[in-house]
This record gives structure tokens, sequence and C-alpha cells, in this order.
């Protein structure tokens, strides 16, 4: 019973009719490295490792985790994808809704980057998707407001105090918010009395004034997010970096793209990039490496960029990339080469546990960050065993998505938050999950260079 004897021949229902070859489509991201968008679709074999459970581990795949519905896996994304756009019976091959719907659910956490045995990147392809979806439909204005929110934070930054006053109005929380699709459950980051960059115009010459000639530099990348909302941060990690001994250079350049490409403006993203580069390939090197706060916007330089490049800008990108760190990454290094010592820091207990951004766990690695945040004697480390947070940047602030986003927190991370006890330090390098932590839980997370700053002694 239950045995299906009658099965179809094995020559009907194939993936492919023979001797028809799908054509490409062009594309602005690079998918030269799968041969091509269909290819990276196609690379889905049907193992069904984006199935697992939450209890399994891992961060593949958040939406599955939380749903238990097929069609949230990315197998249903790479699927849906291969199908239509491989058979094409459109001008534009992406101009099909029932794609928007199955990749909706998508957070772009990049887990199946790196966890999907074959490496099938559903961040990348969705990015891709939606710019030529949008090219037939428009971009929706609650997509344009958050691709475009450092232009928001620029303006509210001349007068912070009433832009604050304004983004927390109920006229803006429960009317305009919602209007456009954001939900009314969280409140939006609020903007520093000041930006980093006036901060560190006042104050970065005094630090750098302090050390030797011969201190060795580096080059702070200081990402929208940092610049506008996590200030204090970034006068943390410019302090740490002084007190260690090292000379912080802020070059100018533009906002990290993160945004854009998050929402799929590839385009617009594509120029910011060219910018960026253009605007760092004389400052930054091997001895001079850049660091940045925020994992999504530093890692976009080594993920990203190169992809959105081509030609002599692709090896420009490409160069940069290997110069590109977390900041977490660069003070590991620098302890594992005895050019930061113990003796720096305190020799008072703490106990941490560390949430990790999950595109810091697709594209790098937790461990540096463990690394620093024990490197203090007694100071001790846990690792979360979550995978995405459930924010995912913009996703958890859409009214669509903010029960799935809270549902995704509450597999791992919410509850291993509320069990550890008050004195312990909640570390979370990224922005986004700092904030998801806070409203899922009260508690407010640490970003680690916070952590070390007030460790020195
Ligand atoms: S997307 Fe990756 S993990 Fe999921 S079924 Fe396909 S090959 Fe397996
Ligand atoms: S990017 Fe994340 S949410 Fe999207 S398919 Fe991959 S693992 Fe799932």
């Amino acid at each position: 019973p239950g045995k299906i004897t009658d099965t179809p021949p094995m020559d009907t229902s194939l993936r492919y009719e023979p001797g028809v070859y799908p054509t490409e489509p062009e594309t602005i991201l690079d998918f030269s490295s799968t041969m091509g968008y269909i290819r990276m679709a196609e690379n889905c074999n049907g193992s069904a490792d984006c199935r697992k459970s939450a209890r399994i581990g891992g961060t593949m795949c958040p939406s599955y985790m939380a749903t238990m519905d097929e069609n949230t896996t990315t197998r249903a994304r790479a699927n849906i994808l291969r199908e239509f756009i491989s058979r094409p019976n459109r001008k534009n091959p992406f101009d099909h809704k029932e794609i928007y719907d199955i990749l909706d659910l998508c957070l772009s956490c990049k887990g199946c980057k790196s966890e999907c045995p074959s490496n099938v990147d559903m961040a990348k392809l969705k990015a891709e998707f939606l710019q030529h979806y949008y090219d037939s439909h428009g971009v929706p204005l609650r997509a344009r407001l958050v691709a475009y929110i450092t232009w928001f934070n620029k303006l509210g930054s001349v007068f912070p105090a009433l832009y604050n006053q304004i983004i927390t109005s109920k006229l803006v929380t429960h009317t305009f918010m919602k209007w456009v699709g954001f939900t009314v459950h969280r409140t939006f980051p609020k903007l520093y009395k000041t930006t980093l960059r006036r901060w560190a115009r006042r104050n970065l010459p005094e630090l750098n004034a302090s050390l030797p000639e011969n201190a060795p530099v580096v080059n702070l990348f200081v990402d929208e997010f940092t610049n506008y909302n996590d200030v204090e941060i970034g006068i943390k990690a410019i302090k740490l970096l002084t007190c260690l001994g090292y000379r912080v250079q802020l070059p100018r350049h533009g906002e990290s793209a993160r945004t854009y490409i998050s929402k799929g403006l590839l385009r617009r993203a594509r120029k910011i990039a060219r910018n960026n580069l253009l605007c760092l390939k004389d400052y930054v090197s091997e001895e001079r490496p850049l660091l940045g706060i925020e994992p999504s916007a530093i890692l976009g330089f080594r993920d990203e960029y190169p992809d959105l490049m081509r030609g002599e800008m692709k090896d420009l990108a490409k160069k940069i990339a290997s110069c590109s760190y977390m900041i977490d990454e660069f003070l590991a290094r620098e302890m594992d080469r005895g050019n930061i010592k113990k003796e720096q820091f305190t020799t008072r207990p703490r106990t941490i546990k560390l949430h990790g951004h999950c595109q810091q766990k697709a594209v790098a690695s937790t461990n540096p960050t463990k690394k620093i945040l024990s490197f203090p004697e007694n100071y001790t480390v846990t690792e979360i065993p979550s995978g995405c947070c459930g924010m995912a940047g913009s996703f958890g602030y859409e009214k669509e998505h903010f029960e799935l986003s809270m549902k995704v927190g509450e597999l791992v991370l919410f509850p291993a938050i509320r069990n550890a006890p008050e004195d312990v330090i909640i570390a979370a390098p990224g922005t986004s999950c700092r904030h998801q932590i806070e409203d899922g839980t009260g508690r407010k997370g640490l970003h680690p260079v916070e952590i070390l700053y007030d460790a020195l002694v």
C-alpha cells in the first residue's frame, strides 16, 4: 500500500526538452562563475537541505524554518526561476508575478550561498530578478523609501531632533508608514545628534596626533548606518583603533549601496559601487586596509561589488575586496600577530553571548568576532546557534513580513537571549540584528567594538 507502481516513463517531465537550449538573460550582476543566471538556478539538485528545521541549526533557510512550507524553501525559489526563465514567453523573461510571490519571503540572508551543497545564491538571484521585474512594473514607493533612506537621513541630520520627532510621531508611524506598507509594531532607527564624519572632523586630528609618526594606518569605511544612526559605535571604533596604536583615516566615499542591492535597484547600486571604488583606490592597500563596522556594508566590497563591475573596474573591485575587512577580522589578525596585547584590556570577568550577522556567516566567518571578544583575560564568549535574526534589513519592517520576521527570531535567537542572565552581554555586529533583538526581547545588543572599547584599561 502507498507504493507508486504506475510511474510515468523516465523520459517524460524532464527539466529540459531535448534539443531546446534556454537563452541566458542579460544580467546586471555577473553570473559568469555559474555560466549564467539560469545555470545558477539550475544548480539546485533537489537535495532538500534547505528544508531543515531550526533544531538542526545553520542559517538556511529561515523562511522554511519558520513556516515549514515547501513554497518558502530555496529549492522552490530555484525551481520557479528555472521554470519561467528557461522557457521565456515574454519579452522580459522576469516579468512573472508568480516568481515575485515565491521569492517574496526570501530574506536575502545568503544562508544558501554558503550552506546549499550547490551554492544556489538566492539573494543574488532575487536582487537580479527584482531589478528586471521593476523594469516592467515600476519600483514601489516602499522599496524606494528603503533604498534611498540615506537621502532622508542626510536631510534629517541638519535638524536630527526634529527628524526624530517626526519619524516617531503618530502621524508618521500610524498613518504614513501604514499607508506605505510598513508595520506599526516597529519604530524606525533614530538619528544621532551628530554624524560620525562631523564628529571625526572635530576629534580625529587630535586622536591621531597622539600617535607616533610611523603608526600603522587604517581606512575606516563610514557606512550610512554608522554615520547617521549608530554614531556612538563609530566613535568607539575610532577611539579603540587609535588607543591600540592605529592611525585612522576616513577617506571620502558614498554610501555602501546595501539598501539598493537589497531592494533590487542594481543599476543605481552599480553607480554607487563604481564611485566608491574610484574614491578609495588611492587610499586602500594591503598595508592600509579598509575596515568596516557594519558587516552588510563592508562585505558588499567582497561579495557584490566585483559582481556589479566589468572589465578594468572588476579588477579594481577585486583588488579593493582583497584589502577590505570587517573591523573584527582586522583586530583578530592583529591579535594573532602580537600587535595587540592582552595587557591592554581589563582582567575583570565578563560573559558574552554572540549573535553573528547572517551575511558575515555566509561571506566571512564569526570566528574573528569570537576571537576578539574572548581576547581580554577572563572574557568568555559563546555563540548563539541562531541563523538569520529575522529582520534582514527592511524585511521585518514590512507589514506583511513582520509576523514571519518575529517567528524567525523566536526560532533560536529570542529564547537564547531571554534565558541569558541580565549581566550577560549580548553581542551583535549587525545593526538590523540589534534592532530585532531589542524589539523581540527588550535587551540591548552591543557591537563587538563597543565591548572591546569598554574593556580597555
Ligand atoms: S536549493 Fe540547495 S539545498 Fe535546496 S534543494 Fe536545491 S541544492 Fe538542495
Ligand atoms: S537567501 Fe536566505 S531566505 Fe533566501 S533562500 Fe537563501 S537561505 Fe532562504
